[in-house]
């Protein structure tokens, strides 16, 4: 089932309009969650063979409708304004008959940043889905020699996942593969932002899954206000610092777990032992990839005022060789998602001096590629997380400098150190703290499953991707079962106390891999 947002603020406004009928309604998600705690309750999404079917639906869904996802982020994102409008019985015509210019995307970006990985996510959990499921055995002391101990990895219940606007597809369908494979019933909220991505999830997407486990919701602040009130078992939540607070209190009222993935300002610090046209083509990739609005992009450079000499034409070379000498006509950069933070950005190129781009266009809410030196650090470009495609450099007059700077500042969700020098990338790594770390480049970290992807401190709590996803939304029952017999050994532990029964039992506690089956 999907809810539909609630209408218009006129329309809310309106006496007797639909915000009116709306209250008059009981609770415009009870039956939902309910039918998806009865579809739990029951047992139903707790067999492998059901997760299967569910994770090979979402492939499907995936792969029948890349076409028609890649129009949707290509609207949302606005990547390259395509010649001829697009045909009106098209299928996405059909889901998003959006008014006005219609705009289409090369599908590199979508390509590398949604499809591919969501569905590699699929495919690991497919091949893995058993062997993350088994029961894991776990050392046992001398007083457990002869039980069986281990933990059970069991699905939470009816949970919760709530993504942004940025990666559409990626981030609210890669926390979905981990809700899916830990045998969860998922309720699906897609960013509003993001809106022809989200019809499309929300209409084609159930479609693909057992609609008595799952169901995608939408809305805003107002509905996500209701929705909260209720109880769910984990509550998955990407997104701003200040949503997250919110999503925060309001799962603690249930005493509820949490994910947090946050953002935040991610440094990067830029060594003078380093070839700064690699550095530059790395950072500005990364810096403008998906117009800036990335979670993980570098947020800053910290360099030495030598070091951003070196850099300055070396980015402005790569700026023009990735987007050409007018980069607002490149099809390969994607415009600001909504007029609020075009604005907030404008706002945001009066700090410091422009030295590359600052060119900015409302009417298409465009930002150049740009380049801010010297920014002060009490300066909003240095305050807030940036998320659009302008890059700040700081300059610090040494190592000490650049690691004390950030460790003043909350913890980052991402941090980069550029050096040829692997004793300098060392240190950063080591002294500094950050939710991940890559020495010599961008976010290519998030490219390996293996690694787990979450903040730490302000930006964030808990992690997923990969086998990360399946431990974040399975609890981790601690199992023991013990033999009903050996009554007479084990009565060492009661009543009447004494100094050997003690000395015996705390020898017998004591942890250890013993496969002595003496006791
Ligand atoms: P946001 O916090 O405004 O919205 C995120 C989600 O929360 C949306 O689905 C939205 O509808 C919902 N929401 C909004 N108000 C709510 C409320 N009052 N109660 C409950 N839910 C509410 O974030 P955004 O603007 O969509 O995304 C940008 C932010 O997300 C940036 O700060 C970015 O760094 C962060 N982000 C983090 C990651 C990560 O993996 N750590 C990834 C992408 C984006």
């Amino acid at each position: 089932m999907i809810h539909k947002r609630q209408g218009s603020k006129a329309e809310q406004g309106r006496p007797g309009g639909r915000a009116a009928w709306q209250g008059l309604r009981m609770d415009p998600f009870a039956d939902t969650l309910r039918r998806l705690r009865e579809a739990f309750s029951a047992g139903r999404t707790r067999p492998a063979e059901f997760r299967a079917a569910q994770l090979r639906g979402l492939g499907r869904f995936l792969q029948e409708h890349k076409q028609l996802l890649q129009e949707a982020l290509a609207q949302d994102l606005h990547k390259q304004e395509h010649s001829q409008p697009a045909p009106a019985s098209g299928p996405l015509h059909m889901l998003c008959p959006l008014p006005g210019r219609f705009w289409l995307q090369s599908a590199f970006e979508s390509e590398v940043s949604e499809i591919s990985i969501t569905q590699s996510e699929i495919n690991l959990a497919l091949r893995n889905l058993r062997a993350w499921m088994k029961d894991e055995k776990v050392p046992k002391n001398l007083a457990t020699q002869l039980d069986s101990a281990f933990i059970r990895k069991e699905p939470f219940g009816l949970v919760l996942v709530i993504a942004p606007w940025n990666y559409p597809v990626n981030l609210t369908l890669v926390p979905l593969v981990g809700a899916l494979a830990a045998g969860n019933c998922v309720v699906l909220k897609p960013s509003e932002f993001s809106r022809s991505t989200e019809k499309v999830l929300a209409e084609m997407l159930p479609r693909y899954l057992d609609q008595s486990c799952f169901a995608v919701v939408l809305g805003g602040p107002q509905e996500m206000g209701q929705l909260l009130e209720h109880k769910f078992d984990y509550i998955f939540f990407t997104g701003s610092s200040r949503v997250g607070r919110i999503v925060m209190s309001a799962a603690a009222k249930h005493l509820t777990p949490v994910t947090l993935e946050l953002g935040g300002k991610n440094p990067c610090y830029v060594d003078d032992n380093c070839d700064p046209q690699t550095v530059a083509n790395r950072l500005a990739w990364f810096r403008y990839f998906n117009t800036g609005q990335t979670c993980v992009a570098p947020d800053y450079v910290l360099c030495s005022p030598d070091t951003q000499e070196r850099l300055l034409p070396a980015l402005q070379s790569a700026i023009t060789r990735f987007y050409g000498e007018d980069p607002r006509s490149s099809p390969n950069l994607g415009r600001i998602i909504s007029d609020k933070h075009f604005q907030r950005l404008r706002g945001l190129l009066g700090c410091g001096r422009v030295a590359i781009g600052g060119q900015s266009d409302e009417s298409e809410r465009y930002i150049a590629p740009t380049v801010l030196v010297d920014v002060e650090e009490t300066e909003p470009v240095m305050q807030e997380e940036i998320f659009g495609p302008i890059l700040p450099i700081v300059n610090v007059r040494s190592l000490d400098e650049a690691i004390d700077f950030i460790n003043r500042r909350e913890k980052p969700l991402a941090l980069y150190a550029f050096s040829n020098n692997k004793q300098v990338v060392k240190r950063v790594l080591a002294q500094t703290s950050s939710g991940s770390f890559c020495g010599n480049d961008g976010f290519m970290h998030l490219t390996l499953d293996s690694l787990p992807f979450g903040g730490v401190g302000a930006s964030g709590m808990g992690s997923y991707h990969g086998k990360f996803s399946f431990d974040t939304f399975s609890h981790h029952r601690a199992c023991l079962l013990r033999c009903p017999g050996m009554e007479k050994i084990y009565s060492i532990r009661y009543p009447p106390y004494s100094p050997r029964k003690l000395r015996v039992l705390l020898m017998a506690m004591e942890a250890r891999g013993c496969s002595c089956t003496l006791l």
